[in-house]
């Protein structure tokens, strides 16, 4: 994909970058809108080889297609990576369980409700997933934004997996994280 990879490598991001990402948001929903189901067949539009083949169209978008990943993956690094699950900040803010732990308590503590553990490992997951939006995005924004390319979802996954190997998709995993 173009977009995002030449102009703002080594410049800091700013709040008005996030247009750029706008477009892309247009262009999954359009997308949406067409129902490009051939996604759900071929992997043609991953790009980085670790994206797995997702239920629905729209979740099969790879951290390529996402403007704002893209720079995150450009942004002050000597390598360019060639996914964003191999930047160094990654493992902390999704996977680490200390932090997902500390996330879920500032959640809990706002609502006044007490974290009981253990803590299933489906609440690790949907918090690890909200974490990667707040990460890369730095809010939560529209419902279409928070995406999670399907490379993401799928390491997620392996290091908090499901008991019965059953997922929800993103928009569900929205409703409850
Ligand atoms: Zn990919
Ligand atoms: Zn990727």
């Amino acid at each position: 994909m173009e977009y995002g990879l030449q102009p703002y490598q080594l410049e800091p991001v700013r709040r008005d970058d996030f247009e750029v990402d706008d477009d892309v948001i247009d262009n999954v929903q359009i997308r949406e809108e067409q129902e490009e189901e051939w996604r759900k067949y071929n992997k043609e539009w991953c790009e980085c080889q670790r994206c797995g083949l997702m239920p629905t169209a729209v979740e099969c978008l790879c951290c390529h297609e996402i403007g704002n990943v893209v720079r995150k993956m450009n942004l002050g690094l000597e390598d360019e990576l060639k996914c964003i699950v191999e930047h160094f900040e990654f493992e902390f803010v999704c996977l680490h369980p200390g932090v997902i732990r500390t996330a879920l308590v500032a959640r809990h503590d706002v609502r006044r409700n007490q974290l009981v553990d253990p803590i299933p490992n489906e609440t690790f997951r949907l918090k690890a997933y909200r974490q990667f939006t707040y990460w890369v995005h730095d809010r939560l924004g529209k419902a279409i934004r928070r995406v999670i390319p399907a490379c993401v979802v799928g390491r997620i996954r392996q290091e908090y997996p499901s008991d019965n190997g059953a997922y929800v998709g993103f928009k569900e995993a929205d409703l409850q994280a």
